[in-house]
This record gives C-alpha cells, sequence and structure tokens, in this order.
C-alpha cells in the first residue's frame, strides 16, 4: 500500500479530478450517488437518451415485486440535481488516454434528431422516410418512439413536414469535448445475444417464441396489452406458456455462463401470468433452478406451491413452430427420464444476457478501470446496485493510495 506521503504527482492530483462513469443504469447511477455524497465530481457518460438502464424496460422487479421504475426515478432525480454530477445523454467515450496527471477523455456526443420530450410516438416520420433512416427505439420500449440513424438519412426533411409535434431537428450536429478525469468506472450493462445462431431454439421462427425482455414487454401493465396475457400472434388468450431457462447460456457455443438472473425472472414472469389469468398452465423448463439465499429460496416455493407455476428439470432439446399452430416443445424430463414432445401456445427463452463491454478505447495508454454491475458479471439489481456502492469505494481509495495495476 502507498502511503499518502509518497503519493506520486499523478495520484495526488487525480485527488481533485472527477470520476468518469460509462452507463447510467443501476450500477452506474448508485456510484455516481455514492461519489457525490463522498464530495467527488462525477462525469456519467449514458449512450441512450436516459438514465435508468435495462430495468426501465422491467414490470414489476423480484424479489419484491414492487413496481421496477419507482424506486430508480428517485435515485435519478437526486442524480440530475446534484451539483456534483454532470450527466452526458446520447453520448459514448470516443477515446480515454492516461496522462501524467489523470485521464483526458473524449465524450461524443449524438443529441437526437427526434427530440423524446416532443415525439408522441404517431409514427408519421417512420411511414414518410423513403430511405428507412427513421427506427423504432426498440421492441421493448412503449410507449412506441423512434430514432433517426444519422447514416442512412439524406436530410429530405420529407419526416419535418409530417410531424405534428414539430419534434424534428436534422440540423442538430453531434459535439465533442474533452474532459480530464480520475478514476474510471465500467457500468454498461448488458445486451441481449442474438439467438438466431442456436437453430434448436426456434427464435425467429414464430411471433410466440420470445425472449425473456421481449415478454416482459409485451405483458407489462404499463405495456402495449395493460398487462394482458396475450399471444403475439392473432391476440388470443394462451392456455399454455413454457419458460426455456438457459437458452444460449451455459452452453460454449455462444455464452459460456450462467446469466445469474434467469431463473429469478423465469418464476417472476410466470407467477405474475398465474396471477392474471390462473387458468394460464406455466411450465418452467430448468437446468438446476438458481434461487440463492433466504428471499429467492422463499420466492421459488412461492412460485411453485402458491401460484401453481410447474417445474420440469430438463434443457429442450427442440422448440419448432407446428403447421396446424402452436409451438412443440421436445425434451427429456432428467427427474423421470421420460422423453416427450408437449405443444405450447407461447414460448419465453431466457438466459441470453451478454455482460456489454461499453466503449473500447483501443489505447495502450487507457487507465485501469473498476467494472460494476450486469457489466463485471451477470448481476440483478440489488447486486449491481452493491457493485456500483463497492465501485464508487474502490475509486475513492485509489486516488487516496495511487491506481492498482495488479
Ligand atoms: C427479462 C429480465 C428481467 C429481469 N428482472 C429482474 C428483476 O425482477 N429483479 C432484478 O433484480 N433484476 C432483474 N433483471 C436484471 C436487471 O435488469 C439487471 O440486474 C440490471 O439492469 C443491471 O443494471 P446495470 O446498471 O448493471 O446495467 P443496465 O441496466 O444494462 O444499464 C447499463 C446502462 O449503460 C448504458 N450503456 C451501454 N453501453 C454504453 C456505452 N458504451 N457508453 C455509455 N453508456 C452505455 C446503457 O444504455 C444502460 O443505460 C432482469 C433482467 C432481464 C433480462
Amino acid at each position: 500500500m502507498t502511503s499518502v506521503l509518497s503519493r506520486t504527482p499523478r495520484q495526488a492530483a487525480s485527488d481533485t479530478l472527477p470520476v468518469l462513469i460509462e452507463g447510467g443504469g443501476t450500477a452506474g447511477i448508485t456510484a455516481g450517488l455514492d461519489l457525490a455524497a463522498a464530495g467527488r465530481r462525477v462525469h456519467l457518460i449514458e449512450r441512450s437518451n436516459h438514465l435508468g438502464g435495462q430495468v426501465l424496460n422491467l414490470d414489476k422487479i423480484y424479489p419484491t415485486d414492487h413496481c421496477a421504475f419507482c424506486p430508480l426515478w428517485t435515485d435519478i432525480r437526486r442524480l440530475q440535481i446534484d451539483s456534483r454530477v454532470t450527466v452526458h445523454l446520447s453520448s459514448h467515450i470516443e477515446s480515454l488516454e492516461a496522462t501524467g496527471e489523470g485521464s483526458l477523455a473524449t465524450i461524443r456526443t449524438e443529441p437526437p434528431l427526434i427530440a423524446p420530450e416532443r415525439c408522441i410516438g404517431c409514427g408519421a416520420c417512420f411511414d414518410a422516410c423513403a430511405p428507412g433512416a427513421v427506427k423504432p427505439l426498440g421492441e421493448h420500449v412503449y410507449p412506441p418512439s423512434f430514432r433517426i440513424d444519422r447514416d442512412l438519412c439524406n436530410r429530405c426533411g420529407s419526416c419535418v413536414g409530417v410531424c405534428p409535434s414539430a419534434a424534428i431537428d436534422l440540423a442538430r450536429d453531434e459535439e465533442r469535448e474533452t474532459l480530464k478525469v480520475g478514476q474510471v468506472i465500467r457500468a454498461a450493462g448488458f445486451i441481449e445475444a442474438d439467438l438466431k445462431p442456436l437453430p434448436e431454439f426456434g427464435y425467429g421462427l414464430h411471433p410466440d417464441i420470445m425472449t425473456s425482455l421481449e415478454f416482459e414487454a409485451w405483458t407489462a401493465e404499463a405495456g402495449p396489452n395493460n398487462g394482458r396475457i396475450v399471444r403475439k400472434s392473432g391476440g388470443g388468450r394462451p392456455a399454455t406458456i413454457a419458460f426455456v431457462q438457459c437458452s444460449g447460456a451455459r452452453d460454449d457455443r455462444l455464452l459460456p455462463w450462467c446469466s445469474a438472473v434467469c431463473c429469478m425472472h423465469a418464476l417472476k414472469q410466470s407467477s405474475w401470468v398465474k396471477r392474471r389469468d390462473p387458468g394460464i398452465d406455466c411450465c418452467i423448463f430448468y437446468t438446476d433452478l438458481r434461487t440463492v439465499g433466504r428471499d429467492y429460496y422463499a420466492y421459488s416455493r412461492r412460485a411453485e406451491d402458491r401460484a401453481g407455476v410447474r417445474l420440469v428439470r430438463g434443457r429442450p432439446g427442440l422448440i419448432h413452430p407446428l403447421p396446424g399452430g402452436g409451438i412443440a416443445v421436445k425434451f427429456e424430463d432428467t427427474l423421470t427420464q421420460k422423453r416427450e414432445i408437449r405443444r405450447f401456445d407461447m414460448v419465453v427463452l431466457n438466459g441470453n444476457l451478454r455482460p456489454s463491454v461499453g466503449d473500447r478505447y483501443g489505447s495502450g495508454a487507457e487507465p485501469p478501470a473498476e467494472a460494476c454491475g450486469f457489466a463485471a458479471e451477470p448481476a440483478d439489481v440489488a447486486q449491481s446496485a452493491w457493485q456500483g456502492s463497492a465501485a464508487a469505494m474502490m475509486a475513492i481509495s485509489r486516488d487516496k493510495e495511487g491506481p492498482c495495476r495488479a
């Protein structure tokens, strides 16, 4: 450990330099709040045009089953009004280079050409855009919103003409600024890995075979169906839903790790289906149920014993749409050792979650960084928040003791 008296000029200078955080989800927000509470200045860089990360795409959160957004909203507001924190939305770190004193970070900001606060999601710009530059913000975003891909846009202005709320300004240019920063925290969270390279899951072959994030958005109370459980194909009520664990995870062909949050969120999603429509048969196909600890284990017991979710130990080998409607799931129940094919109306694929690497700065002179939340390893909301706090403490102690390069 380096004593305070023996600090190098770089270490001493970084005492006063702001901390750079990449990613404004649970982990990045918590790290930012804790650093600000400790009197540190923070630059938080968020790629999208809002804070909150993937939690904004969730309906309820386990283990409390409370609204996902409400507690986060308080933290977002605290961060936004803290004078020590500067939030850079629609931004990413273009380069980061260690210098003698701290690091120089170039931040590139691309203000959205469609102002989110004015957009009413009518889709008129989407319909009017000949080169296809207007794109939905994402499958999970509700109410729908749109963005303009700067590279595809030919600036013809037809979208501007049809926008009823004057939300579009094609002249908004990207901006760059260089910041002098000290410690760096990476909190870029996770993304879904594409399941199409694993054809046995049938992803993309039927609208009712969806990923867990798609299902979460589809069935959310604030979502397109107001919480009703309906099929995407035709909108009718499903009689049966299969939740397939470890889809793409613990699989050397795609993601050689356990995605950690999926057993719990499959139990959550299936329990909520049963609460809203007890007649729907929900079946979770699991490899081994990873619900560790007191509350999580109790949650899994409640799902099975009270909500009536069925658990089958076995990883399906084939999921395929049936010609007459419905989806076939072929599996071996490894407890009874029976092989079966069952028909389901909907299939939810759980497990294809990949820690986001964030930006690669590509420079040999890049400073060391502390990773937290899903960017560090698969982690749920509570774990991401703890890790955000831990990363903040690490940043402070590194400033005091000098960067740890071990
Ligand atoms: C279907 C599903 C249901 C879930 N349900 C629950 C639940 O009920 N309870 C629970 O505890 N957990 C749940 N989780 C897990 C939860 O979503 C994560 O734990 C949480 O989102 C992790 O927070 P994070 O801050 O690490 O990452 P994220 O939420 O992914 O946030 C990362 C942020 O970084 C930004 N970013 C990405 N790349 C860059 C970049 N290069 N530059 C700048 N910014 C960048 C992103 O835009 C995002 O805002 C669920 C996950 C899934 C998939």
